[in-house]
């Protein structure tokens, strides 16, 4: 039996694993191994949301070691440390419990064919006082510890009562830091509307957002930028454009323009690059972002038993483009190597991948949801607001369920959701 080895089981990885498990593993026809460090699935895109509070993460992840069996695959607790490409094995780190006892000694996975999907991390381009003093959203246990730190800090100045103001900055305005601005507005009055009598959101918080370029959401069409803008000014937000940030401290951040911003939390979503461990992984060629060089096939440019894909691969689109890093690429892609890796022929000779920008869409929480959806018959692209808006952002994560869990599994799981927020606080209260 082939054996496919799938390191990563983010946005991209774990759609791949659960269908090549469902096509391959049920029947025995290959061995399908994921491998990622953490034991717990929850899909990227809602970390903004588990940061503010607007979202459990508990009733959002997903077991690995229960989807492994649900859906035939082996799952692998482990980080990639390391590769070695002419033995064909995967080398993973040793795991460690919370005292730094190991649980896992560091283990070699053979593989016949390996698909690296471990996404992408904040990229801080070696700023001062990143690293010591501003939080990052990369994945759920660093989006809880910031809403963690953030409720706590709304209590203690209820305790105060003395009406400081609490500073909020985010630096990077993309599309995570405009979508955490407005999620962290709408719940953190909401906190307060849970007894927090001697603290007044709208008095006490100033939320800031300071971005390097010309504009908020640069990567995405102008229009969206507008709205957005129009929206988060009416709530308050401030939002400073063309002055990058050159330093963070325990309770500002100084910009280039010689500016200094109180800020009691700073968050960092000033932009994306891969892990250290893509940088020389081997041989495989990477860029300067440390994200894997791929060619049309998702096949590694110097191996053609690796391939890449999502956030950690720089897969071609168009001349001197690549793939933007979005979970409906990931999606994509995913689908694309379930079919390529689905039977040896294929395998022997995969075929191009071809990435079809369906659009974007920005939620601003409660407040607004704007778009674009890209008309394939037409040609052009088309503005969606409000409640459409909404409703497609939703149906990206029900698509991501849908590949997890089938209609009926996705059905179920909305169901249960809906009926947990009629008995459940609108926002996490701890
Ligand atoms: C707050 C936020 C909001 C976003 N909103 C949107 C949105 O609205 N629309 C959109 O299209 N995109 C959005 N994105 C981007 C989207 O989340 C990513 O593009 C997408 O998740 C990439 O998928 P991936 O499979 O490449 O990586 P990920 O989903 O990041 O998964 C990577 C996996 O690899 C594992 N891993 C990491 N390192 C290792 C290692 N060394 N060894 C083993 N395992 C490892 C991780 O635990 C994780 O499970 C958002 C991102 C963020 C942070």
């Amino acid at each position: 039996m082939e054996r496919i080895v799938i390191v990563g089981g983010g946005a991209g990885g774990l759609e791949l694993a659960t269908r090549l498990g469902d096509r391959l593993g049920r029947r025995g026809r290959a061995e399908v191994t994921l491998v990622d460090r953490s034991r717990t699935h929850l899909w990227k895109p809602l970390l903004h949301e588990v940061a503010a509070g607007s979202m459990d993460i508990h009733a959002h992840q997903l077991d690995y070691l229960a989807q492994a069996r649900w859906h035939h695959f082996r799952f692998a607790l482990g980080a990639l440390e390391g590769l070695d490409r002419a033995a064909r094995e995967v080398i993973v780190e040793p795991v460690r419990d919370d005292a730094n006892d190991v649980i896992l000694p560091g283990r070699r996975l053979p593989y016949d064919w390996l698909v690296l999907a471990i996404g992408s991390e904040s990229n801080d381009f070696g700023t001062p006082g990143v690293a010591s003093h501003a939080f990052t959203i990369d994945n759920a246990w660093q989006a809880h510890l910031f809403h963690r730190r953030l409720v706590n800090a709304c209590f203690k100045a209820n305790a105060r009562a003395d009406g400081r103001v609490l500073h909020l900055a985010i630096v990077g305005a993309g599309a995570t830091g405009v979508e955490l601005a407005a999620e962290l507005h709408g719940t953190l009055r909401m906190l307060a509307a849970y007894g927090l009598e001697s603290f007044s959101p709208s008095r006490q918080i100033r939320i800031t957002i300071v971005e390097a370029g010309p504009r908020i959401l640069a990567g995405l069409p102008e229009y969206l930028g507008v709205e957005t803008t129009r929206t988060l000014e009416a709530l308050g937000v401030r939002i400073v454009l063309g002055d990058r940030v050159v330093e963070v401290t325990a309770d500002s951040i100084r910009t280039a323009s010689g500016a200094s911003i109180p800020a009691d939390f700073t968050v960092w979503a000033a932009g994306i690059r891969g892990a250290a461990v893509l940088r020389d992984l081997d041989g495989l060629e990477s860029n300067r972002l440390d994200q894997l060089v791929v060619r049309e096939t998702l096949q590694s440019t110097r191996d053609d038993r690796v391939f890449a894909m999502g956030d950690c691969a720089a897969a071609p689109w168009g001349p001197g483009r690549p793939v933007p890093p979005r979970a409906q690429a990931a999606h994509q892609q995913a689908s694309h190597l379930a079919r390529t890796l689905a039977s040896p022929a294929r395998r022997a000779a995969p075929g191009a991948f071809r990435y079809r920008d369906l659009g974007s869409l920005v939620s601003l929480g409660r407040y607004q949801s704007v778009g674009t959806l890209m008309g394939f018959v037409t040609g052009g692209t088309w503005r969606i607001e409000g409640w459409l808006a909404r409703a497609f952002y939703v149906a990206l994560y029900r698509m991501h369920l849908y590949a997890l869990h089938g209609f009926a599994g996705m059905a179920l799981d909305t169901l249960a959701r809906l009926i947990h927020r009629r008995t459940a606080p609108q926002v996490k209260l701890h």
